[in-house]
């Protein structure tokens, strides 16, 4: 899991943190200072790395309004000079996922005709003459959301484009099937795109596409994992209050203090090695947290 450490805090909207990271400000201080471009002064090029910057943030809470409308958490918002990453918990359910997804690349798709508006308005007002700057910035920024949305809709997890097709696999092959299936494509993606940045010689490209790459892999052991949990004989009785999954049998819980493995169900949140007290209990399958008195799905018998 990310954290927002080495990010300042900028403001919070909606109940949402929108942090920037350290590296933001370097790469943005280099890409405005050296990117090259049809501007007369580095003042316009500050004012479309802004308008980049705006464009990625509205994308990512996207996003989060997506995931709350779904009933999922929502943390923060950090700004990399990757991208954004948003610190999104969606249900874990196929369609609460693909919605919380999806939100986010629809924002630049009901950009481009608006930015295009914008363009075209501008040329219709002979700005291409007379302010040729302010011009050339609307027409940059159209491109600058275009390409955002056709790079993130990469069907090359985890960019948004591979988790809607996990999403969507995931209707026909399960949880385990699907992000197994997005991490082999993945992982094709990255083979394709490390090529891409080797020609074009492009060290960002090559950055993402480790980035990519990690994730993928990431995402294969998670996939695995899951399979493994989802496989295992469950215990009646008790059921997850989010996702109404009964938890597996086994030893499959790590008490904090002591480091070794318990099966909380037969002892009531108990740690039977140092007698340690949970008051919660973690779902394998959705990662919610409930005290075991929420997960019990028949009356305690007593004895
Ligand atoms: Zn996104
Ligand atoms: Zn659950
Ligand atoms: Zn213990």
């Amino acid at each position: 899991m990310p954290t927002n450490k080495g990010a300042f805090k900028i403001f919070t909207l909606a109940g949402i943190g929108v942090y920037v990271h350290w590296s933001w400000f370097l790469v943005a201080f280099y890409s405005i200072q050296y990117r090259t471009h049809q501007y007369s002064s580095v003042g316009w090029n500050a004012a479309e790395y802004f308008a980049l910057f705006l464009i990625v943030l509205i994308h990512e809470f996207g996003h989060q309004l997506a995931c709350r409308q779904v009933g999922g958490q929502t943390h923060d918002i950090v700004l990399w000079p990757l991208g954004g990453v948003a610190y999104v918990t969606p249900p874990q359910r196929p369609g609460a996922q693909l919605w919380s997804i999806a939100a986010g690349p629809l924002v630049n798709v009901a950009l481009v005709p608006v930015l295009a508006a914008l363009w075209s308005a501008s040329y219709h007002l002979g700005w291409s003459d007379s302010h040729h700057d302010l011009y050339n910035l609307l027409q940059n920024i159209w491109v600058i959301n275009l390409v955002l949305l056709i790079f993130n809709m990469m069907p090359v997890y985890p960019l948004d484009g591979g988790q809607i097709l996990r999403s969507l696999l995931w209707f026909m092959v399960g949880r385990a099937g699907s992000l197994f299936a997005a991490s082999i494509i993945g992982f094709i993606g990255v083979a394709g795109l490390i090529g891409v940045a080797i020609w074009l010689q492009s060290i960002w490209l090559g950055v993402m596409a480790a980035f990519i790459l990690m994730n993928c892999w990431g995402g294969l052991r998670q996939a695995q994992a899951l399979a493994r949990i989802a496989k295992l004989p469950r215990r009646e009785g008790f059921a997850c209050p989010s996702c109404r999954t009964a938890p597996p049998l086994g030893e499959l819980w790590r008490c904090g203090k002591c480091g070794k493995q318990f099966d909380t169900f037969l002892t009531h949140g108990v740690c039977p090695h140092c007698g340690v007290q949970y008051g919660t209990t973690r779902c394998l399958d959705c990662g919610a947290a409930h005290p075991i008195s929420e997960w019990m799905t028949s009356p305690p018998v007593n004895n």
